[in-house]
């Protein structure tokens, strides 16, 4: 756990986000600011800050994020259609929260290459 991290106080429930899955190591809500009919955020609910710092211990924690997001995906109604499931790094990649954290979109047609 991070003090000053907002996905953090998600996990810990001092901030209570619109939580659609949970499993004992992965957390998903939705987004505050959604760019598609669905918008879900996956994250660990061990603070990670990027994706550079992930160990090979960390393997079957990624497996389980990636595995959430496609329960959450067929919950949604989206798995059968198609989505997009993507995680930013850094400054280049567009991320803005440092607590690593997979986008899944889908409801609409995703565009490529993405902008
Ligand atoms: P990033 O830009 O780091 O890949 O994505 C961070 C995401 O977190 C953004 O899509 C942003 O809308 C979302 N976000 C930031 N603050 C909050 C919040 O307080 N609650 C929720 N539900 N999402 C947030
Ligand atoms: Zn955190």
């Amino acid at each position: 756990m991070s003090d000053d991290c907002i996905f953090c106080k998600m996990v810990s429930g001092e901030i209570k986000p619109d939580i659609v899955h949970e499993t004992d190591n992965v957390l998903a809500f939705r987004d505050l600011n959604p760019q598609a009919p669905t918008h879900v955020l996956l994250i660990p609910r061990q603070h990670i800050a990027t994706l550079d710092e992930l160990q090979e211990a960390d393997q079957d924690l990624i497996g389980e994020i990636v595995v959430a997001a496609t329960e959450v995906a067929r919950k949604e109604g989206i798995a059968e259609r198609g989505y997009r499931l993507i995680a930013n790094h850094r400054a280049d990649g567009g991320q803005t929260v440092f607590h690593i954290h997979f986008h899944l979109l889908g409801g609409r047609v995703m565009n490529w290459p993405p902008g």
